[in-house]
């Protein structure tokens, strides 16, 4: 029996277990590790696996997170928010695609007319499509009521990342001012779940400054948080950001990647019914990245429908994938590599976190 193996017959992982696990660089246990999460995924999610369409439609943002690279300090980028009109035909698009969702991201804009827009961009994408088509945010920190309006328009899921749970590396990665602060940002996290929204968060994986013991402590925040998805990748650096000048510190790609695997394994397996995305960080590291998180107990997909002009300008790090293709061609490849690796795309699913539905009827 192997070190993996020993701890996966635990019932509860405690955070040494997490440790341990997470830290299994031995290719033997680290594929027992991938091998039981997925049996854990095949059992609880199955073996089909959700898409959601992602529509970046604006870079503008007031914020100065110390590693993105759409930071309103970052002068280079060309700034654009696609209107209305081209987000519809968007959807129009998803819809006929068999998409049953689409998350609407953003960088973070508090504001009357912001929230305002959103609020009717909702009604008009509720109004062109059918009852069960989900709709997702990921527009950053906003008030309560504003999450409640949004909500009442009709969005069902909100994406908030902690990025990083421990208070002290949020500080490290995040400029010292009100604008960025860790306890507002679980504040938000709290009250996107209390205006009744499928909650999701995630954490960034190989931060410099941070350890495995922050990466265990992530985990174990997001089980006791009780989260329904999770979206986490390896964090990647952007030459026109802060955090730039501690790239020696960062561990190399392929560890960064293999580590980002383990963590959605431990994950899987720590809270069985939860979604967890293969993030695009992935693909970015290998091009089979996100169909090897799938392997390891990912079961959503974050297809990009961003019309192919804009995507050049929502560069959050280096060497983000597909930014020369248009959707259709993104679909192509997708529904391709999924085949490959023995799984197949919940076209017709509206893939609901099967841990927010036992949560609601708790
Ligand atoms: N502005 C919103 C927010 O911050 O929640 C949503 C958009 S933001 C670009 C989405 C996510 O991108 C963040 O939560 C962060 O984890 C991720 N991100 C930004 N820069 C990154 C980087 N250099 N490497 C990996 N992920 C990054
Ligand atoms: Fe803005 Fe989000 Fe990037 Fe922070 S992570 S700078 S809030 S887009």
């Amino acid at each position: 029996m192997n070190a993996a193996s020993e701890i996966l017959m635990k019932q509860e992982l405690s955070k040494e277990d997490i440790v341990s696990l997470l830290s299994l660089t031995n290719k033997e246990d680290h594929d027992t590790l991938i091998k039981k999460a997925y049996s854990i995924k095949e059992s609880c999610v199955g073996k089909k696996d959700y898409v959601r369409g992602l529509i970046e439609f604006s870079n503008q943002c007031k914020k100065n997170c110390l590693y993105c690279g759409i930071r309103a300090g970052n002068t280079k980028v060309n700034r654009y928010s696609i209107p209305d009109e081209e987000i519809l035909q968007v959807i129009e698009f998803a819809q006929k695609n068999k998409f049953t969702g689409i998350v609407l991201q953003s960088g973070e804009q508090n504001n009357i007319d912001f929230t305002k827009r959103i609020t009717e961009l909702i009604i008009k994408i509720k109004k062109a499509t059918t009852p069960e088509f989900r709709i997702t945010l990921s527009l950053g920190e906003q008030s309560f009521e504003t999450y409640k309006e949004w909500f009442d328009a009709g969005a069902q899921r909100y994406l908030l990342r902690i990025e990083a749970s421990d208070e002290e590396l949020y500080k490290k990665i995040h400029p010292d001012n009100e604008l960025h602060n860790y306890k507002t940002r679980l504040e938000c996290l709290e009250n996107t779940k209390r205006a009744g929204y499928q909650t999701g968060t995630g954490v960034m994986i190989g931060l410099p400054f941070q350890t495995i013991e922050n990466l265990a402590d992530d985990l174990l925040f997001i089980k006791k948080m009780n989260i329904d998805m999770v979206g986490m990748g390896p964090y990647l650096e952007h030459a026109d950001t802060p955090l730039y000048k501690y790239k020696a510190m960062l561990l190399p790609l392929t560890e960064r990647f293999n580590l980002s695997l383990r963590m959605i394994a431990v994950l899987r397996i720590m809270m069985p019914y939860i979604n967890i995305a293969a993030t695009t960080a992935l693909q970015s590291i290998m091009p089979m990245g996100r169909e090897r998180g799938l392997k390891a107990g990912a079961n959503v997909l974050m297809p990009n429908l961003t019309p192919g002009k804009y995507r050049k300008s929502y560069l959050l790090y280096e060497n983000k994938p597909c930014i020369d293709e248009e959707a259709d061609e993104c679909l192509d490849c997708l529904s391709h590599r999924v085949k490959m690796v023995g799984e197949e795309i919940a076209y017709d699913e509206f893939g609901d976190s099967k841990h927010f539905i036992k949560r609601k009827n708790n």
